[in-house]
């Protein structure tokens, strides 16, 4: 639901890709902005994932492979899916949730949806650079994805041929041993066959989301790090007050939560009650002999490698667990495990840049975006894999949905009240 008058003044609440997306567009759409995040620009999320821009990739979380996984993995801590055994309700909760949708029923109905928002994603990259992001989108040509067997890799075409039926525009084309080693000589011994992805692109995330920032703040908006909003309050009749735990206070027409992983804190009190838990993934960087100059996805391991500019990214993992708890390093262990035989000229003990991060996971695999039970609160969120794709295009539908504009009829799938 809009505000009746379009709002004049939006706080935003989180700086990673989603809630800087929505600050501007809304400045695209004459709304002045303010940013306030509890640490700073791409502090969750936003900084150590993959970077990927791939629709053919872009498909819904939950799917009866992964509670496979799910299953698999609670006696297997190096899975690429971890689930540990718990007792925090909300998980339990999460979990049993996640399972009720991992049907081909539901991944079918979600994917209708992914078909259609993954047509409109890279439209909305374009708005950004043209209108004075700097940091560019880059195509990945090729987006190869490398398998240690030609069955492997049946499993991924089966699941384009679903997402191709539901109105995804998937071009790929099977590579044999040679022509994929052929094709990136930084691929392993154990690679024996691949598939050639077309359109699909990627970034730099730490680049580019700073890049972002720096255009919100040219035009015009603060960016206020280290503000941790403990409450929102939208008791008064003409404005809406965010308060940091430290007692600074933030007013505004509007507010907009695009707090990621944690976005249920602050959403609740005003009707939100889908589950948003943090799928924790990890990453870190390497420098290879050679370095790939694209992309590479190596499904069954659930690893997604991309060359920034002068080091080679390698992120993977799914671990449902507190976005508080601290890095893993048997998940750190686990990817290089995984990954090693897929890739040579790699000194794996070189690694730098050891992170883990929250992805933002809802039950039904759909995001978050729109209004809430008060007119003045609106949510930005929920994306799990792929909220670094869809950013942008969130930003640009609720700065519509918020200033008035005609909305997309897609967006009633994402109600935050659902
Ligand atoms: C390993 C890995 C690989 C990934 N690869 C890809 C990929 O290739 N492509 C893709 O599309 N997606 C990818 N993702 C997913 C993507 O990173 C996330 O979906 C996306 O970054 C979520 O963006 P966000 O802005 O919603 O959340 P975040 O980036 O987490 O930002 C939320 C912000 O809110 C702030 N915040 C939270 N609470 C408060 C509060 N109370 N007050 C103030 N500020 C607050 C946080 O500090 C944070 O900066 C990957 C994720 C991981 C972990």
């Amino acid at each position: 639901m809009a505000t009746r008058q379009p709002p004049e003044r939006v706080v935003v609440v989180g700086a990673g890709m989603v809630g800087l997306s929505t600050a501007w567009f809304l400045q695209a759409r004459g709304v002045a902005v303010t940013v306030v995040d509890r640490v700073g620009v791409a502090a969750d999320a936003s900084w150590g994932n993959a970077g990927w821009l791939a629709p053919a990739l872009t498909l819904p979380l939950p799917d009866p492979a992964v509670l496979k996984y799910g299953i698999k993995a609670l006696f297997d801590p190096a899975s690429p899916v971890y689930v540990p055994l718990t007792t925090d309700p909300k998980l339990i909760r999460f979990l049993v949730g996640f399972a009720r949708h991992c049907t081909s029923a539901k991944w079918q109905a979600a994917m209708t949806v992914f078909a259609e928002v993954n047509r409109e994603s890279l439209g909305a990259y374009d708005e950004l650079t043209d209108g004075g992001v700097h940091e560019p989108t880059r195509l990945a040509d090729p987006l190869l994805a490398a398998f240690a067997s030609a069955r492997e890799r049946e499993t991924l075409i089966d699941e384009f041929r679903s997402s191709i039926a539901l109105g995804a525009s998937v071009e790929f084309e099977r590579l044999d041993s040679d022509a994929v080693h052929t094709l990136e000589p930084a691929l392993g011994d154990a690679v024996q066959s691949g598939l050639r992805l077309h359109h699909q692109r990627f970034i730099d995330p730490p680049r580019f989301v700073e890049s972002l920032a720096t255009s919100v703040r040219g035009r015009g908006a603060e960016i206020v790090s280290g503000f941790d909003v403990d409450t929102i309050d939208d008791n008064a009749p003409d404005s809406v007050l965010v308060v940091a735990a430290d007692g600074r206070t933030k007013a505004a027409d509007a507010v907009v939560i695009a707090s990621g992983a944690r976005l249920n804190t602050l959403a609740r009190q005003f009707g939100v009650r889908a589950l948003v838990q943090a799928g924790r993934g990890y990453s870190f960087t390497v420098l290879p002999e050679q370095m790939p100059k694209s992309p590479v996805y190596f499904p069954e391991q659930r690893v997604a490698c991309t060359p920034l500019h002068d080091r080679f990214r390698v992120a993977g993992m799914m671990e449902f667990r507190s976005p508080d708890a601290a890095l893993d390093p048997r998940r750190i262990q686990a990817i290089v495990d995984a990954t090693a035989p897929m890739l040579h000229g790699i000194d794996w003990s070189a690694r730098r840049e050891e992170w883990v991060g929250s992805r933002p996971c809802t039950t039904d695999g759909l995001p978050l975006i729109g209004g809430t039970r008060s007119p003045r609160v609106h949510i930005a969120g929920g994306h799990g894999m792929w909220g670094i794709a869809l950013g942008p295009l969130t930003g640009r539908m609720l700065a519509d949905s918020i200033s008035g504009g005609p909305v997309p009829a897609v967006m009633r799938h994402f109600d935050p009240l659902r």
